[in-house]
């Protein structure tokens, strides 16, 4: 073992009771991983001591470096690094303080080391200013912790430039972490900015409300989400299309932590597939779904006809003499017509109706949740009319028609080839009979709507030519005194005779035509009931039907109060009967109309009580003032225990109300003497009168007040007026 001379001549100078001390300090410093040292503050840092450690440290033994035997320790020094040492010491020195500094050293096997030197500037034996200290190697750790650095920094990168968007949320929807690309997408300047600023990610960033909720229960269920799409808001309002992958980070214990996840903005990849799906359903010229799109809509609308067991028509429609416009004025003017006639078929229809275009001139309609086949018929009807009104082409009028050929379902067919090929059947007899008309594939239908146009069109002439009548049915009291009249109006075809109301008011209400119609009999019922009353000395009440459809369509309030203001007839003498339809369409309306006809100071009744959808929660709603009992409620109660029952209740529901209560329909005299003996407080019915023509009802009234009958009990009953 080499001796270097400092040593000795430090110990030279030792006292021997300080002997064992430097014994001991020598076995240590001589044992420590590292090199204990003095120097001088010269410019190659001689080596006044080193420690064994120098051989492992440099691989130069220690006796090759005091006095630069061999080698300078600044020549040792990672050049590199020399001139931040050399001021790292030289500055603590002058400050009496002690230093550390990191650097690499050049080891004599040509490997670079990193140290660490800790030391402190100190007056050797003579005074002289040296340097001590101690260097360990530290390369391990230093590789180990830029091997992490390296690693983060690693980390960070992909997190920062990153083109998905990555994140970090907790469980209730708030921002732990978001890359720049995440602020990007979502349209924020900043992560900081993104993580600021949107809070409650439920109802801030998903479009379609609880798509959160469905995130977190695909995340409770498999601690991860993929591709999950969803429309989100940007920071500026406007929205984009998503697809997350995430999955659920949880403490040892399985606790949640956060999510965390990526983002990919797929938008572009949305509206291109939303182009492809618009492309293969829907024709390019008029934007209407095609033939396959078509076939899709009449599958799902018979599932929902089957369902809910409505009918469906399937309506043919080829345009008539189309080939002769396109071929003479070109196929511009021709995609034009088409185009056209693309927006008005689209005025004909409702929401969950389809138009569709075949190609050339079909198309197809689909017509969904109709009740009745007669109610296509209308819309059938306005298809001819919007189609056949004039069209501007090339600076010129033109008028073109259409035949059109519907197949029903049920009756024509269950399945959508087969009622598309029976609507296009249906269309050529169309064309053969004529064109701009309709054809059913069933032709029972055909007559029927045959009839019903011959009929309609009947109907319109004959209001126009006020030929309509009404008859006059009386009610009593329990006495049989007349107290009031029912308008009931009358129409004889020249041709089929007398028509049932039943059969014409149906059509006057699907043509619009009950409105007319209403005003007639309302007109003539309130100028007769004045006359006859102005001869007697209690004046008789009078009754005049309103139809449901007046609610929704047409004034009627307004036409009641200009007739009553017209005529002069007391409002209070006026009843308007209505029924339990009027509440099946917008029952606020109704009942708001309703009000409005009770401010006119006239009598609601409710007309054939007990066989509508009977809520008996309206009859409190509403400003009733009389029950009208169902003929059904009447008939046959003299004979079946449970119809008079239900009549009896009926009737002392209607007492309770205070309501005034009319039977109708009464036919004998043995339903008369019960629903007297009830408590009903008018009859109305065959077994008093028929209904009569103005003419007989004047000789009737004039014959006297009260209607003949059997001998009357003083049955002790109260009338209410
Ligand atoms: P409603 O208002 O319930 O009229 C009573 C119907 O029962 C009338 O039939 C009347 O002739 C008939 N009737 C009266 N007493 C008896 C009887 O004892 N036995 C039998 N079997 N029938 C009796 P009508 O005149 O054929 O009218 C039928 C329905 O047509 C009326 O029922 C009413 O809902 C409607 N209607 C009649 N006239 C008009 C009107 O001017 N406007 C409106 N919107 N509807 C009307
Ligand atoms: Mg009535
Ligand atoms: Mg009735």
């Amino acid at each position: 073992m080499a001796t270097p001379p400092a040593r000795s001549r430090r110990t030279s100078l030792l006292s021997t009771g300080e002997l064992d001390r430097a014994r001991v300090l020598d076995t240590l410093v001589n044992n420590l991983d590292g090199m204990a040292y003095r120097c001088l503050l010269d410019a190659s840092w001689r080596m006044i001591f080193v420690s064994q450690g120098c051989l492992t440290l440099t691989g130069y033994r220690p006796d090759q470096l005091v006095d630069n035997a061999t080698v300078a320790w600044e020549s040792i020094t990672h050049p590199q690094d020399s001139a931040r040492v050399r001021s790292v010491i030289s500055a603590a020195v002058r400050q009496g303080q002690r230093f550390a500094v990191e650097y690499r050293i050049l080891t004599q096997g040509g490997l670079t080391k990193w140290v660490i030197e800790r030391g402190i500037g100190v007056a050797d034996e003579r005074g002289e200013l040296v340097v001590e200290g101690f260097i360990e190697d530290v390369t391990e750790q230093h590789s180990l912790l830029e091997a992490r650095e390296q690693a983060e920094r690693r980390y960070r990168e992909i997190f920062e430039h990153a083109s998905e968007g990555i994140f970090q949320t907790t469980a209730d929807g708030h921002y732990l972490a978001a890359n720049p690309a995440l602020a990007r997408i979502y349209g924020y300047a900043s992560p900081e900015a993104l993580m600021a600023g949107l809070h409650d990610i439920d109802r801030r960033l998903y479009v379609r409300s609880g798509q959160r909720e469905r995130f977190q229960q695909i995340m409770t269920q498999h601690g991860a989400v993929l591709n999950f799409e969803s429309e989100v808001y940007r920071q500026d309002g406007t929205s984009i299309w998503i697809s997350e992958n995430a999955h659920a980070v949880r403490d040892p214990q399985g606790q949640l932590l956060y999510y965390e996840g990526t983002v990919q903005d797929i938008s572009e990849r949305r509206s291109y597939q939303e182009q492809l799906e618009r492309q293969a359903n829907h024709d390019a010229l008029t934007g209407l779904p095609n033939r396959n799109l078509l076939g899709d809509r009449v599958e799902q609308g018979i599932a929902r006809a089957a369902r809910l067991g409505y009918n469906l028509a399937v309506v043919f429609i080829d345009l008539d003499n189309f080939k002769f416009i396109n071929d003479s004025l070109g196929h511009d003017a021709g995609d034009e017509l088409l185009k056209e006639v693309a927006r008005r078929l689209g005025h004909c229809v409702r929401g969950s109706d389809t138009v569709a275009r075949l190609g050339g001139d079909e198309f197809v309609l689909l017509l969904t949740d109709h009740y009745q086949s007669t109610t296509v018929i209308s819309q059938l009807r306005r298809v001819l009319e919007e189609v056949s009104r004039p069209l501007h082409l090339v600076g010129r009028e033109f008028q073109i028609n259409a035949s059109l050929g519907v197949a029903l379902y049920p009756q024509d067919g269950e399945a959508a080839a087969s009622l598309l090929k029976h609507a296009d059947a249906a269309m050529y007899a169309a064309k053969d009979r004529g064109r701009n008309t309709f054809q059913f594939f069933t032709s029972e239908l055909n007559r029927e709507a045959d009839e019903r146009l011959n009929l309609e069109n009947a109907l319109r002439q004959t209001i126009e030519q006020n030929a309509l009548e009404v008859h006059y049915q009386p009610k009593v009291d329990h006495r049989r005194r007349i107290v009031g009249l029912e308008a009931l109006v009358r129409w004889t075809h020249p041709v089929y005779g007398a028509i049932r109301p039943d059969r014409f008011i149906p059509i006057a209400e699907e043509t619009g035509l009950i409105v007319p119609l209403t005003h007639a009999v309302l007109r003539d019922a309130l100028a007769a009931a004045a006359e006859w009353n102005r001869l007697r000395a209690t004046p008789l009440h009078m009754a005049v039907n309103l139809s449901p459809r007046l609610f929704y369509s047409g004034d009627i309030v307004a036409q009641v109060s200009d007739l009553l203001a017209q005529t002069g007839f007391p409002a209070d003498l006026l009843e308007l009967e209505i029924t339990e339809n009027v509440f099946i369409g917008d029952s606020d309306r109704a009942v708001q109309t309703l009000h409005q006809l009770k401010e006119l100071g006239v009598l609601l009744a409710m007309d054939d009580f007990g066989t509508g959808y009977s809520s008996l929660s309206y009859l409190r709603r509403l400003p009733l003032d009389i029950i009208k009992i169902d003929r059904s409620l009447v008939t046959g109660l003299e004979h079946e225990e449970d119809v008079a029952m239900i009549a009896r209740a009926v009737i002392s529901l209607g007492q309770s109300l205070r309501k005034v209560i009319v039977a109708e329909g009464v036919e004998n005299q043995a339903q008369f003497d019960f629903l007297r003996y009830q408590g009903c407080n008018e009859f109305q019915g065959y077994l008093l009168s028929r209904p009569l023509s103005h003419a007989d009802m004047t000789r009737l009234l004039e014959a006297g007040s009260a209607l003949p009958g059997p001998a009357q009990p003083n049955s002790g009953f109260a009338p209410l007026r």
